[in-house]
């Protein structure tokens, strides 16, 4: 049950050695329930794990908390370094970080608790540990890839329902409120998200589903995802009222196109930017460019958006098992939106698609 912790831990610390670095301090978040399997709450009592290359982990606990800790997967591997209301935990800190000068902290750190560290630790340099955890996250292992795959085909067996299911008439809501029900009858723990967004609406990409009701001629934008064993689904599909608006078919079409043509571009020793010069290129040439108002995709696996991203300047190169989004959007202020998105994972030669739903345009009821 830990040897994926350990295994995580061990090469975390090669990374973090690899960089320059002392220690790695990593916070309750997914990066702790990376490591470690330990997941609590981020509290103003600080639970921190000290990771430093040639020596022991250590997990900085308050007294309180300390038997949930020792029942966590990685509790037996873990030196538990209690301490009681009272005492000052950055010192207890400061005595585990002893000679280290360079401290990467993960980026979900609360800042009064990197002040703490700051001020326990004054010679100390800091910078964020997504350079070292970000890294190794991205690649899934074959465990982490089947929950993706799993999450994945309930997203897409949550459009193929829908779709049979009334759109004219209703609340953008009220199909909000069916995709979640869905989400979670198709096996997610729960749904995480579900944009609806209809008609002018749909030119919003990050709409948030109210009162609208849909009409013949809408197009309308579905967004939606849920966590399934820690994981997360993410999907987008555009559908048509009745009939598609004016002016529709040619933007769904270039979107279409650039998506599959991004879809194609995956392979492992591409940069992630390529990904997103792909899709902007065929959208582009399209007469659309401008209203691709977004990147291209992003990485996702304990969080719904984490390294690597598609976008200009994200110069990763793409290895067997990572995953993310594949995602280009055309977005007409006043009129309609278009976005359809697909989780990938790059494959040994390839890509794998992890969603499967058709991209062909449907038209609802
Ligand atoms: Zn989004
Ligand atoms: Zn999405
Ligand atoms: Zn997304």
């Amino acid at each position: 049950m830990s040897a994926p912790h350990v295994d995580r831990i061990r090469r975390a610390n090669e990374e973090a050695s690899r960089r320059g670095l002392d220690a790695v301090v990593v916070s309750p978040s997914p990066d702790l329930a990376y490591l470690t399997g330990y997941d609590p709450m981020p509290l103003e009592r600080p639970t921190l794990l000290v990771l430093r290359p040639e020596r022991d982990p250590a997990l900085l606990v308050p007294e309180l908390e300390r038997p949930l800790a020792a029942a966590s997967p990685m509790g037996k591997h873990l030196d538990l370094v209690p301490w009681l209301d009272g005492a000052d935990p950055y010192e207890a800190v400061a005595s585990l970080l002893d000679g280290a000068a360079r401290v990467a902290v993960a980026d979900r750190l609360w800042a009064s608790h990197l002040m703490g560290l700051q001020r326990a630790l004054p010679g100390a340099s800091f910078s964020p540990a997504s350079a070292v955890l970000g890294r190794l996250r991205s690649v899934k292992d074959a465990s982490e890839l089947e929950v993706l795959r799993r999450a994945a085909r309930a997203a897409d067996e949550t459009f193929r329902e829908i779709l049979a299911m009334s759109f004219e008439g209703r609340s953008e809501e009220a199909v909000a409120h069916d995709l979640a029900e869905l989400l979670v009858r198709h096996g997610h723990a729960k749904a995480e998200f579900t944009i609806v967004a209809s008609g002018p609406h749909a030119a919003s990409p990050h709409h948030e589903p109210g009162g609208r009701t849909i009409l013949p001629r809408d197009a309308v934008v579905m967004d939606f995802g849920g966590e399934l064993g820690g994981y997360f689904s993410d999907t987008t599909r555009t559908v048509v009222v009745v009939e598609a608006p004016e002016g529709f078919p040619q933007a769904y079409e270039a979107v279409q196109e650039a998506q599959a043509a991004a879809v194609d571009a995956v392979r492992p020793g591409v940069r992630a930017e390529e990904i997103d010069r792909v899709a902007r290129a065929v959208i582009e040439a399209a007469g659309y460019g401008e209203r691709f108002i977004h990147r291209t995709g992003h990485g996702i696996g304990l969080e719904l958006h984490e390294p690597p991203y598609m976008v200009e300047g994200d110069g990763t190169v793409l290895e067997p098992r990572m995953t993310f989004s594949v995602e280009p959007g055309v977005y007409v202020e006043g009129r309609f939106g278009i976005r359809i998105e697909d989780i990938v994972a790059v494959s040994q030669d390839g890509v794998e698609r992890l969603n499967r739903s058709t991209r062909d345009l449907q038209v609802v009821a």
